[in-house]
């Protein structure tokens, strides 16, 4: 049995903060890319284990996890690469997610992402959930719809280590602290799907759960707590929404109003975090993000949100 490796993208240069996995069977999958911005260091570290690729698997299509796609496909001539069906236009065409992503990031937004380069439709495997992406050897790996996150979500357990690879499913746990922080940003976010994805993640019974920021998932020291990692995720969610709520009664709105009453609430939940594990996740999803997606996804339930078609 051989484990999957965990390898560093670097994202934005900064290590620990995203991640890539290698599984091997007869045939080797890559789950998760990085952003376009940190192939090279990727490949360095791909080519460093493995002269192929059969599988380019990604979570979901947001660029820190599949922003490589593209230029990954084309390093690679026989992977093919699994997404979900919501997400797979979007990897072919890549002109509508990039516009979004400079409409946020403006003149940043090469700098940050480096681009995406689209993948040839017929190179992409639409996967869907219950579905096994067949690794050779008695080895695959299964395939879950996990959405809340965004709507296009995928976990994926390889099946022969009962590992599973979260995504953002769970939220952020970085090296050098047990603190989860959702991952909530707008504009997809739904706290009720998101919370019955953990549920679900949860009954899968996995033997680890690996995060795409940062690696295992641990409760106490130990990767094997699954069930408590999933509890604290879950208890975590719920803690933010109820944070931002009360925030919200008080009259605030957007998320700088918002974090100018919750601050030391979020604070408080985050009060174990050293400092600089901290400024890593700040840099990798900030509270700004976070409290904006929660607000969203509140006022879509109170249906005053104007659900304008976005991705990201
Ligand atoms: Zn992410």
């Amino acid at each position: 049995m051989t484990a999957p490796l965990i390898l560093d993208t670097q994202m934005h240069g900064i290590r620990g903060s995203t991640a890539a996995f290698l599984v091997r069977g007869e045939r080797t999958a890559l789950v998760e890319t990085g952003p376009r911005s940190s192939l090279a260091t990727l490949l360095k570290e791909l080519e460093s284990v493995t002269d192929e690729l059969d599988w380019i698997v990604v979570t979901h299509i947001h660029l820190d996890h599949a922003g490589a796609a593209g230029a990954l496909a084309a390093r690679f001539p026989s992977a093919r690469v699994a997404v979900h069906e919501r997400g797979a236009r979007h990897l072919a065409d890549p002109a509508r997610l990039w516009a979004s992503v400079q409409s946020i990031y403006g003149s940043q937004a090469q700098r940050l992402w480096g681009g995406i380069d689209p993948v040839a439709a017929e190179r992409i495997h639409v996967v869907r959930d219950g579905d096994r992406i067949d690794l050779g050897g008695g080895r695959g790996l299964d395939v879950l719809e996990t959405p809340g996150h965004a709507r296009h979500h995928h976990a994926f357990m390889d099946d022969e280590t009962g590992i599973l690879f979260a995504g953002d499913a769970l939220g952020m746990q970085l090296p050098g602290s047990e603190t989860m922080r959702p991952a909530t940003a707008p504009p997809e976010h739904d706290l009720r799907a998101a919370l019955a994805s953990m549920q679900r993640i949860r009954s899968a019974r996995p033997s680890a759960v690996w995060l795409t920021h940062f690696g295992e998932a641990t409760h106490e020291g130990r990767a094997d707590g699954v069930d408590a990692v999933c509890d604290r995720a879950a208890d975590t969610l719920q803690r933010w929404h109820d944070i931002v709520a009360a925030a919200r009664r008080t009259g605030a709105r957007g998320a700088d109003g918002i974090l100018a009453v919750a601050g030391p609430d979020l604070d408080a939940l985050e009060s174990s975090l050293p400092a600089d594990v901290c400024a890593r996740l700040d840099a990798t999803n900030s509270r700004t993000l976070n409290v904006e997606g929660i607000e969203r996804s509140i006022e879509r339930i109170a249906g005053t949100d104007p659900q304008k078609e976005e991705i990201r």
